[in-house]
């Protein structure tokens, strides 16, 4: 069966290595492009504009809104993101499916507005290796760690709304049930009983010893 090159989604919680998986995603067989976001947050050390994102002020960012320049957009984490209609468009014309590395708000305007999308959320292997991965980026304060890991909260409540899950354990494997997923619709078994898991650890880390990480580092 041909399918058409829709748009794929991938959400996951920071810490999965989905940014790392869109990539290589692009990177590697397959007509896969990158979706460039824009963005009101700074520029991480490495990141380009025009490449990693187009890095807007909240100015210009606003004004785009208005135009309706974005097939979706949301704040995350006190920051605009969106996604240009341009992007999706360009990546259709040629034939290309285009990748979006996007939060959960976004990917709910994405399933109403793209029906043909594809939506999958990405899990880490355990909470454990997701906390090594935020630490290991080493760019964030304790704080926002803390805001990360409430965020993941909520989105790990998000997963029963996707009808594909995979698990980032090793990325050859996801990249390969990704692109089987996309390719020819086919889906492992979802393991969402690993969100739910992985809820209650971070609840305990939140109200346990990050907590008290958090104060010592006060
Ligand atoms: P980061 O600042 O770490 O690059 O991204 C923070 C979050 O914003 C991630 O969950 C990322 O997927 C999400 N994000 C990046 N670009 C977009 C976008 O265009 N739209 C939406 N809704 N979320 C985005």
């Amino acid at each position: 069966m041909t399918r058409r090159a829709a748009p794929l989604a991938l959400v996951a919680t920071s810490g999965t290595g989905k940014t790392t998986l869109a990539h290589r995603l692009v990177d590697g067989p397959g007509r896969y492009v990158f979706s460039i976001s824009a963005t009101t947050r700074p520029p991480r050390p490495l990141e380009r504009d025009g490449v990693d994102y187009y890095f807007l002020t909240r100015r210009a960012f606003e004004e785009r809104v208005e135009r309706g320049w974005f097939a979706e957009w949301a704040s995350v984490h006190n920051r605009m993101y969106g996604t240009p209609h341009s992007e999706l468009d360009a990546a259709a014309e040629r034939g290309d499916h285009v990748v979006l590395d996007i939060d959960i708000q976004g990917a709910r305007q994405i399933r109403d507005a793209v029906p043909d999308a594809t939506l999958i959320f990405v899990l880490p292997p355990s909470v454990d290796i997701m906390m090594a991965r935020l630490a290991g980026r080493g760019t964030e304060e304790p704080e926002n760690i803390a805001r990360r890991l409430e965020s993941a909260l909520d989105e790990l409540q998000a997963v029963p709304e996707f009808d594909y899950v995979v698990v980032n354990d090793d990325l050859d494997e996801c990249l390969l049930e990704i692109r089987s997923i996309v390719e020819q619709g086919e889906a492992p078994a979802p393991p969402e009983q690993d969100a739910e898991g992985m809820r209650r650890t971070i609840v305990e880390l939140l109200e346990g010893e990050y907590s008290a990480y958090l104060q010592d580092s006060e």
